[in-house]
């Protein structure tokens, strides 16, 4: 049997339904089989290396094949791989929860689970749903979200987001949310602060709670980062005036960390920045440093609270997965929290994030780069057409493509989103990666704009 690429390529697209992937593209571009991961790195089945420089679609923190987190899921393996939650539990989960709540902020006590973070969004919007008519206020029953907003895939998940491209087709089946122009500060004005900015921005929220908050149970945002929107960011005061406001307005505040959560903006959690507490605070992705599926809602007491009650009352929170809280995921996630304890992983990002940005800055003059934004070890290119006017190139010339495909050829993975080059580094990733990530991309531009 043949084990070079082609041989595998030829397996997989006999079968494989790849995500979010035009399939007919595989005609002309190349899937990559991988063979094994080490580190910062990928290896194909010809021997070829990529650096992994999106984390892996913003999953993996400590690197792939990471000897700390294997040596914790095997040991778990040999114990127990899977029990059912309800009426049962084990150490790994119990573990996880007491450690989950002491890094989130203050007054997050209670930890729900699930097994992937859209899973984790529709949890928080029932939940919060819930919460309000089980206190009486069943008529609390819309969301209000950020315009470029991303919360997920599933029914829910996708309604209460907002990127066109992902959730236009599927409108028909989906429940209508208040949507308030994003603080995203690639929009400010000329000479305005990203603080300025953003508190201006913050008049369009505060008009939509005036107006609805009778009606609504939670406002949802990704707190800084808009991810899957082309990452954009805003300022933190954003969530100090929101946190403010849902008190006023007794509406919840959900904060979806799924992407920015375990120190990718700098803090564990962005909302640290900000010195704000959500009501409910999903979690997924680096939650169990990239290994295995696994997601978990963070709430307070008060919510618990109202689902407290006698049985027959009915104001369970009835809602189940078969994997959620799998031991194995919950042991990865420990060993995941476990390394950010010991080895100072937050201070030790913050040199390789002030390296990243520092060089990443230097793409700044392109002619054809709009903006070089930076939140911790998130930090990306906007590509344009029009420098001065930030016309963006139409979508359907795919210059991000072009760069995928050059960066692939030179051995680094980069998956721009759109018109946005971005780099979302595993936290193992050492400074001279960091130089090959950016030189690869400076060539991909180089080349995606040259006609
Ligand atoms: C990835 C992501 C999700 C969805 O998580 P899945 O595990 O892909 O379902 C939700 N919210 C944000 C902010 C994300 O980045």
């Amino acid at each position: 049997m043949r084990t070079d690429n082609a041989a595998y390529v030829a397996r997989d697209l006999a079968h494989v339904w790849h995500p979010c992937t035009q399939m007919k593209d595989h005609e002309h571009v190349p899937l990559i089989p991988i063979r094994r991961g080490e580190g910062a790195w990928l290896e194909d089945f010809e021997g070829k290396r990529y650096l992994d420089a999106i984390s892996s679609w913003w999953v993996n923190l400590f690197g792939h094949a990471n000897p700390r987190i294997n040596a914790a899921v095997r040991a778990q393996l040999e114990r127990l791989e899977q029990v059912i939650l309800a009426g049962f539990t084990h150490e790994p989960v119990i573990r996880l929860s007491e450690a989950l709540t002491a890094v989130a902020p203050a007054g997050l006590t209670r930890c729900f689970y699930a097994d992937n973070g859209s899973s984790a969004v529709e949890v928080a919007v029932k939940m919060s749903f819930h919460y309000w008519r089980n206190v009486g206020r069943g008529e609390k029953r819309r969301f209000i979200t950020l315009s470029n907003s991303y919360h997920g895939e599933t029914l829910g998940a996708l309604a209460v987001g907002n990127v066109e491209l992902y959730k236009d087709i599927y409108r028909p089946l989906l429940m209508d949310v208040i949507t308030v122009p994003s603080p995203d500060c690639y929009e400010r004005d000329n000479g305005e602060s990203w603080a300025e900015h953003t508190r201006r921005k913050f008049a369009h929220m505060e008009a939509a709670l005036e107006r609805h908050a009778h009606e609504s149970a939670a406002v949802i945002l990704e707190p800084l980062v808009q991810c899957a929107g082309g990452m954009r960011m805003y300022d933190p005061v954003y969530l100090t005036l929101l946190r403010a406001a849902c008190d006023r307005h007794q509406v919840h505040l959900i904060a979806d960390e799924i992407a920015v959560g375990f120190g990718r903006t700098g803090t564990m959690f962005a909302c640290e920045q900000a010195g704000i507490r959500p009501d409910l605070m999903c979690l997924s992705k680096g939650l169990t440093a990239g290994y295995l599926p696994l997601s978990a809602v963070l709430t307070t007491e008060p919510v618990y609270a109202a689902f407290y009650d006698e049985y027959v009352k009915l104001n369970a929170f009835l809602h189940s997965h078969s994997f959620t809280g799998n031991p194995l995921a919950c042991s990865a996630a420990l060993a995941c929290l476990e390394i950010f304890r010991s080895d100072e992983v937050l201070e030790r990002n913050r040199a390789l994030s002030a390296r990243l940005g520092e060089r990443a800055r230097t793409l700044q003059d392109h002619p054809h780069v709009a903006e070089v934004r930076q939140r911790g070890m998130i930090v990306a290119a906007e590509l344009v057409r029009d420098k001065a006017a930030r016309q963006p190139y139409p979508w359907q010339e795919r210059r991000g493509l072009a760069i995928y495909r050059h960066a692939l050829a030179r051995g680094v993975l980069l998956r721009p989103v759109g018109n946005v080059v971005y780099f979302m580094p595993p936290y193992v990733v050492t400074p001279q990666e960091i130089d090959l990530m950016v030189e690869v991309a400076r060539e991909g531009i180089e080349l995606a704009t040259c006609a």
